[in-house]
């Protein structure tokens, strides 16, 4: 089973604790982008396996959204932190990078 540590309130909560939100960072593309950008925007998400950066809701607890970076084959969880942060933080990076030493933000 999967389980997150909610960066705001530091409950340790299990995933029927949490709603997933699918995708963090992801770049938005509104009006005046092209047509092709919008649909990629809409329609498109990796299917990652290995390293992957996701929104998380505490749903069944403070009710505030949060990032998490965790590894969608192993469930090995990297870190979570605020989903105010426009990038993943060094230390999450560095945590993946210590496990996963291939592993680049690019992959
Ligand atoms: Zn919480």
């Amino acid at each position: 089973m999967l389980t997150l540590k909610c960066p705001y309130c530091g409950v340790q909560a299990c995933e029927t604790e949490l709603s997933p939100g699918y995708e963090a960072h992801l770049k938005r593309f509104g009006p005046g982008s092209s047509d092709d950008d919008f649909e990629t925007y809409l329609f498109t998400r990796p299917n990652v396996k290995g390293v992957h950066f996701e929104r998380w809701r505490h749903a069944y607890g403070c009710g505030k959204w949060f990032l998490a970076a965790r590894c969608t084959t192993t469930l090995e969880v990297f870190g979570t932190y605020s989903a105010q942060t426009p990038a993943p933080p060094a230390e999450i990076i560095e945590a993946i990078k210590s496990k996963r030493p291939d592993w680049s933000p690019e992959t």
